[in-house]
């Protein structure tokens, strides 16, 4: 799950990380009060959407006076906001955070992830933060440090070290230093994130470290045991597709295809977009009906699907365990009486009833194409896009 840079921050100051003042406005008329409020010379206007690149695509701008602050605020909220994360289509912006401007003397770049490689946290960070910040990992990897570390109740001494001493950081930024690192180590491992950004993090004129931007990611399955974290969620960033899976029990994701897949079970859907690939297609969605599907719920499904304009066919691929084949091929009727479509249809259904579903299907008169198994349903939904 993502959040807004303003919940980013609002958490990291609970870690003790230094973040600027900020006021988050909604509407323009909260706007007056923002300079008594900031009590500033300098306001740093910043689009929250969920989607990095705000700064070069004219999300984030710098105002010097009160005007400038009304004229920056008009400009950007409400806009249609397009970075190369968005997609061509960009986001709108519906919340603004206002900040006190500060004036920089160098931008960081400090990351924690979960490292699947090397099977521990990494810690990265780099000399050359802010905006060109994938341009350096590009050109100059040598200039990406990468500290991993274990599972710990504190970030160890020797750790925040070696970082400080990658980044060329000055004996008295060591104390600032170790009380920020410590503070999105601790919030990183006690909220479980899948990543935690700040860039830039700056040292300011005045030899201060702060967080002056912040990226928060949760992982999805450790959101059980934050409860309190799912009220940050922000629905008009979400996939609505997703959201209404979520409703029904479903797992969905969207994805860039045009083959709209149902399946039970996370394998066998990661099993049957491998074999699309392989044989030249592309999934529009990952679609796991699970193990004990109700006709409803796959009905649900299948309408899910169909709401996707991208997808220009269907395969069904269902292995019957405790899902019984029959069960799936009722939801598919019950939704395509409710619904018309003109997509080709590609069905392979085994294991539990399968006979059963193939009766029910034939009887149904829906146009369908028949497969006995997984490589030749995939072969076919793709032959019939093309
Ligand atoms: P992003 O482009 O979405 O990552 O947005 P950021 O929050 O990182 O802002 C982009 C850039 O705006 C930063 O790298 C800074 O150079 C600049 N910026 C943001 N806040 C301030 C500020 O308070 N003072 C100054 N001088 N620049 C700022
Ligand atoms: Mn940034």
């Amino acid at each position: 799950m993502k959040i807004h840079e303003y919940q980013a921050k609002e958490i990291l100051r609970t870690f003790g990380v230094k973040t600027p003042k900020g006021v988050v406005i909604k509407n323009l008329t909260e706007l007056n009060s923002v300079p008594e409020k900031l009590k500033s010379t300098k306001y740093v206007v910043k689009a929250q959407i969920h989607a990095g690149g705000r700064g070069k695509g004219g999300g984030v701008k710098i105002a010097k006076t009160t005007d400038e602050l009304q004229t920056c605020a008009k400009q950007i909220l409400g806009m249609n906001l397009v970075t190369h994360q968005t997609g061509p289509e960009g986001k709108i912006v519906r919340t603004l955070l206002i900040e006190e401007g500060l004036s920089i003397q160098k931008e960081l770049y400090l990351a924690m992830i979960t490292n699947r490689k090397s099977e521990s946290f990494s810690l990265i960070a780099s000399c050359e933060g802010g905006m060109e910040i994938e341009e350096v990992a590009h050109k100059s990897p040598e200039k990406i440090i990468t500290e991993n570390v274990g599972y710990y109740s504190e970030l160890p001494m020797y750790a925040i070290r070696n970082i400080a001493y990658g980044l060329g950081l000055s004996q008295e930024l060591m104390k600032p230093f170790t009380k920020l690192a410590q503070g999105i180590y601790k919030a990183f491992i006690t909220l479980d994130c899948s990543l935690l950004e700040i860039n830039p993090l700056i040292i300011t004129s005045d030899n201060d470290l702060v967080a002056l931007d912040a990226k928060v990611n949760f992982d999805n399955n450790g959101l059980v045991r934050h409860k309190e974290l799912l009220e940050l969620q922000d629905i008009h960033e979400e996939d609505p597709r997703e959201l209404e899976a979520a409703k029904h029990g479903l797992s969905y994701i969207s994805l860039d295809g045009n083959i709209g897949c149902m399946v039970n079970g996370a394998g066998l859907a990661m099993g049957t977009m491998d074999t699309i690939k392989l044989h030249g297609g592309s999934p529009a969605n990952f679609l796991d009906v699970g193990g004990s599907a109700t006709t409803e719920q796959v009905s649900k499904a299948f309408e899910l699907i169909l709401s996707d304009k991208k997808v220009k066919a269907i395969l069904i691929n269902i292995f019957g365990g405790i899902m019984k084949c029959d069960t799936i091929a009722n939801g598919i009727i019950a939704a395509a009486r409710t619904m018309h479509f003109q997509q080709p249809m590609v069905v392979r259904l085994d294991g539990t009833n399968a006979d059963i579903a193939a009766g029910i299907l034939e009887k149904s008169e829906l146009k369908i194409i028949t497969a006995k198994n997984m490589d030749e349903a995939a072969k076919k939904v793709v032959h019939a896009v093309q």
